[in-house]
């Protein structure tokens, strides 16, 4: 532990520690996360508006480390402004929130392995049971505890990742229904092309998936949509949805309006060097820019080991003295360089790489569009290294 200039204690991971305003906690730190707690209470109710007069449950998606933003911190919250529930992929997510303290219900979207059923029952995480074998573990150890679980089960109607095929799907629930300890509460499906221009194929999952629903009215909940399904497709919203990038701030598609969100996430960096380069000279490995004439550089400590993408290298921008400034030369691992020429900048300035600086704004949309990829994979990429803190009214009331 050592102090810093301005009276920021740094711990040994560079965490800054305390609670106070961005501008305080931020001296010490190359770059960081911060995560505005109230843009996320802002999307959960412009969800919730805009789906009225629906009002499905919301199963906030925190997969993922909740999308880079921080799952533990970012579930409780979740839970405090109010969301139905919450769902993973991994049971150990599910788990790892049930040790922060998180109490409402969470479910695992994803494949659990019989070996799992005693944490699941222990922890009251609801599954997805693919199998009898997993149904019956499930079942078999709540029985034993003096609980009854509760479980869901995921129909494939032509995405073909995980789940069971329409006719397995029925055959499954009514055995898991024969089994003492096991309650099916949930049936569900995924849409392959929630977020694509043409998303009709929408159409034929549903139907499927209503065929199957038929034969098991007796299964309380059913579920259908991420995002983009609902928010485009009113008549699938059913008993809940399942919305991730929406409550991050996201529009999960150009197609299709969407309510007004507001990005949850900003990634920001200080400058790590100003450096004056003659013209000729070039600029990281393989020197594959070149100052065409004198031109300065900032080195931002932020690389593709903190998650941020290698194929941003000549093509992305980001934020400096309220300017768009092109990154220039390859991304490194730790490292990428910025042309400020003319900016004036000095060490300590500060860069946007997603959020807002002045009236500029860059999001993980447009980043992932020049990076050839997606904003999920933008924003899930994003490395623990990269502190989080998280912001209420200015202040810093958490880090992680
Ligand atoms: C990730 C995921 C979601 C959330 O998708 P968004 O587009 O981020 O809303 C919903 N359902 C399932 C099964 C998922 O895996």
């Amino acid at each position: 532990m050592g102090e810093a200039k301005q009276g920021v204690t740094v711990s040994r991971t560079g965490t800054a520690v305390g609670q106070g305003p961005v501008g305080a906690m931020t001296r010490a730190l190359n770059a960081w996360i911060q995560v505005d707690l109230g843009a996320l209470g802002h999307n959960l109710g412009a969800l919730r508006e805009w789906m009225a007069p629906a009002a499905p449950a919301v199963m906030a998606i925190v997969k993922a480390n909740a999308y880079g933003h921080g799952a533990t911190a970012v579930g409780r919250e979740l839970e405090r402004l109010g969301v139905e529930g919450l769902a993973v992929v991994w049971l150990a997510e599910a788990v790892a929130l049930r040790e922060a303290g998180v109490s409402i219900p969470i479910v695992v979207l994803g494949h659990s392995f019989v070996e799992g059923a005693e944490s699941a029952v222990q922890h009251n995480i609801t599954l997805t049971v693919h199998t009898e074998a997993l149904g019956s573990a499930v079942a078999a150890m709540a029985a034993g505890a003096g609980k009854t679980a509760r479980v869901q089960i995921k129909v494939d109607t032509g995405l073909h990742r995980s789940g069971v095929g329409p006719e397995e799907a029925v055959r499954l629930a009514e055995a898991l229904r024969a089994m003492r300890g096991i309650e099916v509460e949930g049936l569900w499906t995924h849409m392959a092309n929630a977020d694509e221009e043409d998303d009709s194929f929408s159409e034929e999952q549903a139907k499927r998936f209503q065929a199957v629903a038929a034969q098991l009215e007796w299964i309380p909940v059913r579920h259908a949509g991420n995002s983009a399904t609902a928010l485009r497709r009113p008549e699938l919203r059913l008993n809940a949805v399942r919305t991730g990038l929406a409550l991050y701030g996201l529009a999960p598609s150009e197609y299709g309006a969407a309510p007004g969100l507001r990005p949850v996430l900003s990634l920001k960096a200080r400058l790590a060097r100003v450096a004056r380069l003659a013209a000729g000279e070039g600029v990281s490995y393989g020197l594959t820019w070149r100052a065409g004439s004198e031109a300065e550089v900032g080195l931002v400590p932020v690389g593709y080991g903190d998650g941020w993408k290698r194929q941003l290298g000549g093509v992305g921008e980001v934020l400096v003295a309220g300017q768009r400034r092109p990154m220039i030369g390859r991304v490194m691992m730790d490292h990428f360089v910025v042309d400020v020429t003319g900016l004036g900048c000095a060490e300590g300035d500060e860069v946007v790489l997603l959020g807002q600086q002045g009236e500029e704004r860059l999001d993980a949309t447009e980043v992932g569009r020049l990076a050839g990829t997606i904003s999920w994979d933008v924003l899930a990429s994003l490395q623990a290294r990269l502190p989080r803190l998280y912001v209420r009214d200015g202040l810093v009331v958490a880090r992680a």
